[in-house]
């Protein structure tokens, strides 16, 4: 078995089918409509709220308190089921930083994330910026998908 062959390609997948700078607008209904999603009015209106703003990372908590103050009358359930058909659609991605908290990301390209403990803070770190030196052999009739990093921080002890 070859033990140097392990060179993760950080350009593995172009997946560029993302909503990469979407404005939101009537293009949200295509970009669901493309995705193979049914643009219902509850799901244009999450993807407005969702994408209207530019990359971000979002818990379903965060997503659920926008739409109150956007008036869009949704429950937290339809919040999470609607995040996860977006998820398997491709239009977002599930970044999960410890047990409890999951955040979803607008941005679907290759990316890392930086991770503030204590601070619930999430930002990006560029897919290119982190060198993966030596991955395991994936288990035989398994291929690596992707790999995430998440970088922990806290502010400099004294
Ligand atoms: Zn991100």
């Amino acid at each position: 078995m070859s033990t140097d062959s392990a060179h993760p390609d950080t350009a593995a997948h172009h997946g560029h089918h993302g909503p990469s700078r979407r404005k939101a607008g009537g293009c949200v209904k295509t970009m669901l409509r493309s995705s193979g999603l049914r643009p219902t009015r509850q799901r244009v209106a999450l993807a407005e709220i969702l994408y209207g703003h530019g990359h971000r990372h979002l818990s379903a908590e965060q997503l659920h308190d926008e739409a109150q103050a956007a008036d869009v009358p949704v429950s937290l359930a339809t919040i999470y089921n609607t995040l996860h058909q977006f998820t398997e659609a491709g239009l977002l991605r599930e970044v999960a930083v410890d047990g409890t908290k999951t955040y979803f990301d607008t941005n679907v390209d290759d990316h890392h994330h930086f991770y503030v403990e204590g601070a619930n803070e999430v930002f990006d770190i560029p897919g290119t910026a982190v060198t993966l030196g030596k991955l395991p052999e994936p288990p035989e009739g398994m291929e690596i998908v992707r790999v995430d990093v998440v970088v922990r921080l806290r502010p400099k002890q004294a």
